[in-house]
């Protein structure tokens, strides 16, 4: 199985998992509230709108997740399960840390880039600059080589 497809149905196979859980243990507990004629009955409702609440932060994690790290050629399948999964919203945080130190802007054009890249695939520009005065690469936009302290042209 590719990796991509392996954590695509991790991820729904989790989403799935927890949703009948939730779905039966909400029941549950709706039942025995309406069993007992002591209980206040809004307790179920406060809990119904807990479930929904949280449905809505994880579906809006996972739509954001999937449209960029898709536009960014990142495994999708896989930052979605971490972001929706890793409790505490850590793995939401280690996604941007991994996606910010991943990617830089193009001086040129502004756009987003990946670090890796050569050249900015918008506008052609240089992203890798060598100093002349030592060979060690340089980021096109600094004016100052922080290798040899050689002025940057
Ligand atoms: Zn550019
Ligand atoms: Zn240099």
């Amino acid at each position: 199985m590719k990796k991509e497809s392996f954590f695509k149905f991790l991820f729904w196979m989790l989403t799935t998992l927890i949703f009948c859980l939730v779905i039966v243990g909400i029941s549950i507990a709706t039942w025995a509230i309406s069993q007992d004629p002591e209980a206040p009955k809004f307790v179920a409702l406060i809990w119904w709108l807990m479930i929904l609440f949280f449905g809505i932060i994880v579906t809006a994690i996972s739509i954001f997740v999937y449209k960029d790290a898709g536009k960014r050629g990142l495994n999708k399948w896989m930052w979605m399960t971490i972001a929706v999964y890793v409790p505490n919203f850590i793995g939401i945080v280690l996604y941007m840390i991994f996606r910010n130190n991943n990617e830089s802007k193009c001086l040129q054009c502004g756009k987003v880039v990946k670090k890796e890249f050569e050249v900015c695939p918008y506008c052609g520009n240089n992203l890798r600059v060598k100093c002349s005065n030592c060979g060690n690469n340089v980021e096109s936009g600094w004016q100052v080589c922080p290798y040899c302290a050689g002025k940057l042209k």
